[in-house]
């Protein structure tokens, strides 16, 4: 089944909730990075709550979102949009730690004390970047913390993966619900209620429960449809964009790889190569 997000109104316009399947994606994200399980969560983590995100935003808008921490897997990029594709890197993949209490994967260990930055294209002539400390590491309480600080939208966040014993992702998915403005105190109590009983969202999944289902339970059955978005892994490098990147080199660099006989860029986010031979180099220092 694909990965997909739905993105509803509920209890009469007062919240917003999105929610979204994510296992394909994520289980391709562990395959190009080779995440070892915890950062696999980590990750998976990330790349579904900023899809979710990236939905809240218009046609070309787009952000760029970086979870700095001090744990041993330091830096994880996140790139979005408003189509549902996401693409993704990270500095350290070969990340295994499990919490010594209940042996669960240990995210938060994982990711440590931070930052996450989060940078908004919106098609103007400037960007936008705001920066919230990390509450816990555990991805979700910490953009939950951002909506709040950054947004002054008051949100639950909840995701989860579950990685299987052969590594795989098992599933992943996750929601967001934001309370609006004009929400009643009723209304917040009962979201809350329903937040409550749904549980952790590894568990929905993992009994075999769909979206809609997660989506009506959430909504206590108040939900109105207003979009289904595809979420995939998508990135767009080619060996044209890198060429562009190169022809910015300085003349002196430039000559260094003419002399080494050409170069293999590889992209960060899809591991992609592309070869440039000497000749593809000279072509490039000469028509720039
Ligand atoms: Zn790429």
């Amino acid at each position: 089944m694909q990965d997909y997000a739905l993105i509803s109104t509920a209890y009469n316009n007062e919240i917003r909730i999105y929610v979204s399947k994510t296992t394909n994606l994520v289980e391709q994200a562990r395959n190009i990075h080779k995440t070892l399980p915890t950062a696999s969560a980590a990750l998976g983590r990330f790349l579904t709550v900023s899809a979710m995100m990236g939905l809240m935003y218009k046609d070309k808008d787009r952000l760029t979102l970086q979870i700095k921490g001090d744990g041993p897997i330091n830096t994880m990029l996140v790139e979005t949009n408003s189509l549902g594709t996401v693409r993704a890197d990270i500095t350290n993949p070969n990340v295994y730690i499990r919490s010594e209490k209940e042996g669960k994967l240990d995210v938060g260990k994982a990711v440590g004390k931070g930052f996450l930055h989060v940078t908004k294209d919106l098609n103007m002539k400037q960007m936008f970047t705001s920066s919230v400390e990390l509450v816990s590491g555990e991805i979700a309480e910490d953009f939950a913390n951002y909506f709040l600080k950054s947004e002054q939208t008051p949100t639950a966040v909840s995701l989860g993966v579950l990685v299987e014993n052969d590594q795989s992702i098992r599933s992943s998915g996750g929601f967001i619900i934001q309370v609006m403005p004009d929400a009643s105190e009723e209304t917040i109590n009962k979201v809350e209620k329903a937040i409550y009983d749904v549980g952790p969202v590894s568990r929905w999944f993992d009994e075999g429960h769909s979206l809609e289902e997660l989506l009506k339970k959430l909504s206590n059955n108040t939900f109105k449809l207003l979009d289904k978005k595809e979420l995939k892994y998508y990135c767009p490098c080619s060996k044209d964009g890198f060429s562009k990147s190169l022809s910015a080199l300085d003349d002196n660099t430039m000559d260094e790889l003419i002399e080494d006989n050409g170069i293999e860029v590889v992209c960060h986010f899809c591991k992609s190569k592309y070869n440039f031979t000497k000749d593809d180099l000279i072509n490039i220092k000469t028509n720039r």
